[in-house]
């Protein structure tokens, strides 16, 4: 017996789109067509409605429970629910895996992440490693990260926490051995630097010399080197928040000579330019400030132009549940204090809908490849990302022609802002279903915290 028929909709796949009914069992897809699922239990109605996956966001920094936000990781669970996300992968948070003796391991920060994080998702969740230079010996645990369900992780070319680049090679080499896959932020340390220190000696300490000191050439230079330590290395690379035409044309030189080289970019460089860092207000300024930068409009259409044609692989959030008064300090202090990033873990699908199939710039078919098909094949999500049989019912009911407007009011992120305020996007998720169980219904939250479950992955 069915346990549940999702009927009447347009069932969206990366290949293709058709009206189907989905029959459901034990919380797997278990028929896709006309007619099936007859006699289910329960029958829920998506007449109208678009029938997706739901988005697989590869790239979030939910923050760990902590005694001041309590509720901060299964709010940041419930807002990716409400934005029509079912799993998201978190980096693990600055701090976690300290031992006694004041070394950090990143073994011993996925079993803190796993035991802080039990219990408290609401939707499926798994971890990506952050590998940094101030860690005892990363690399030699990265055979053992993988072995344990974490095949992926994070390394940085700038900040103070960056690898050297022989690091990053020795990383590159022993990620590919043991069957993962390196996320790397590309800007280069040395131009960046020494833009930073000519600002600060002559007193532009104010928030848009931020983005003033991390120029794409910045980006696209490491970007280079990146791709070319991956075949050094032979192994593949992940090229993580692209932002610019200059970094993507490295990548789509890499992918026409057939190197194992992937890239995702995120909202804000999809949705907003540099002219948010002219605003007069400080305060205003601070809400955009990300790393790398919002760069210029044209390079934000060869972003959509590079997602449609497939230079670019996926749309992740970036997400940092930031707020304004804590995180972000304002008023702000010299600009290389500030905290970088900014929410996106519920806003990611209605963006991406928004400007993109529903203003043209891409079919709804590509739209699921690059939010739920690609980040779910690339990251070992093997049971997810696809409305197809034997897949998670994963599922969320879209309405195409809604209209919604984006307002901190209506998110329940644990952020104080969104940089998407007053946007009015077409297309509003209207329920979520998580392994077949209602999570979200017309704008209520019927989940339960700790329904999420960690998601140990395997890449192919
Ligand atoms: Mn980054
Ligand atoms: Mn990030």
């Amino acid at each position: 017996m069915t346990d549940l028929v999702v009927s009447g909709g347009t069932v969206v796949t990366a290949t293709g789109s058709s009206r189907a009914d989905v029959a459901v069992d034990g919380g797997r897809i278990t028929a896709v067509g006309e007619g099936v699922g007859q006699g289910a239990h329960e029958r829920i109605d998506a007449t109208g409605m678009l029938v997706l996956p739901g988005a697989v966001d590869v790239h979030t920094h939910t923050r760990l429970p902590s005694p001041d936000q309590p509720d901060r990781f299964f709010a940041d669970s419930v807002a990716a629910a409400f934005g029509g996300t079912t799993t998201f992968l978190s980096f693990n948070n600055p701090g976690t895996g300290i031992s006694d003796e004041g070394s950090q391991s990143l073994l011993a920060g996925m079993r803190e992440f796993r035991a802080r994080t039990e219990g408290e998702s609401a939707v499926d969740f798994g971890l990506s490693a952050v590998i940094t230079g101030q860690q005892a010996d990363p690399i030699a645990e990265l055979p053992e990260l993988i072995a344990s369900g974490v095949p992926t992780a994070k390394a940085f070319m700038v900040y103070d926490f960056r690898l050297s680049d022989e690091r990053l090679l020795a990383a590159l080499r022993v990620m590919g051995r043991h069957g993962g896959m390196l996320q790397v932020h590309c800007e280069s340390a040395t131009v960046i630097d020494s833009l930073v220190a000519d600002a600060l000696a002559a007193g532009n300490v104010s928030c848009r010399h931020h983005a003033l000191t991390r120029p794409a050439y910045a980006e696209a230079e490491a970007t280079h080197r990146a791709i070319a330590l991956a075949r050094a290395a032979d192994a593949s690379v992940y090229l993580v928040h692209l932002s610019c035409a200059d970094a993507l044309a490295e990548v789509a030189a890499a992918k026409a000579r057939g190197w194992p080289v992937y890239a995702e970019t995120c909202p804000p460089y999809l949705a907003l330019t540099d002219t948010r860092y002219a605003a007069e207000d400080e305060a205003e300024v601070i809400r955009s400030v990300i790393s790398p930068p919002l760069r210029s409009e044209a390079d934000r259409q060869a972003l959509w132009l590079g997602l449609r044609a497939g230079g670019l692989d996926l749309v992740a959030s970036d997400h940092v549940p930031d707020r304004l008064a804590v995180e972000k300090a304002i008023p702000a202090p010299p600009f290389p204090q500030i905290s970088n990033g900014a929410p996106g873990i519920e806003t990611l699908l209605s963006l991406v809908h928004g400007l993109g199939p529903a203003a043209g710039r891409m079919t709804l078919e590509r739209m699921v490849d690059v939010l739920s098909r690609t980040p779910a094949r690339l990251f070992g999500l093997t049971n997810k990302g696809s409305v197809e049989v034997g897949r998670d019912a994963d599922l969320v009911l879209f309405d195409p022609d809604a209209s919604r407007t984006l307002r901190q009011t209506g998110l329940h992120h644990s952020s104080d802002f969104t940089p998407y305020e007053g946007f009015s996007m077409r297309g509003a998720v209207q329920s979520v279903l998580l392994r077949g169980q209602a999570v979200v219904r017309d704008g209520t939250f019927l989940g339960r915290r700790g329904a999420g479950q960690f998601v140990e992955r395997v890449l192919d």
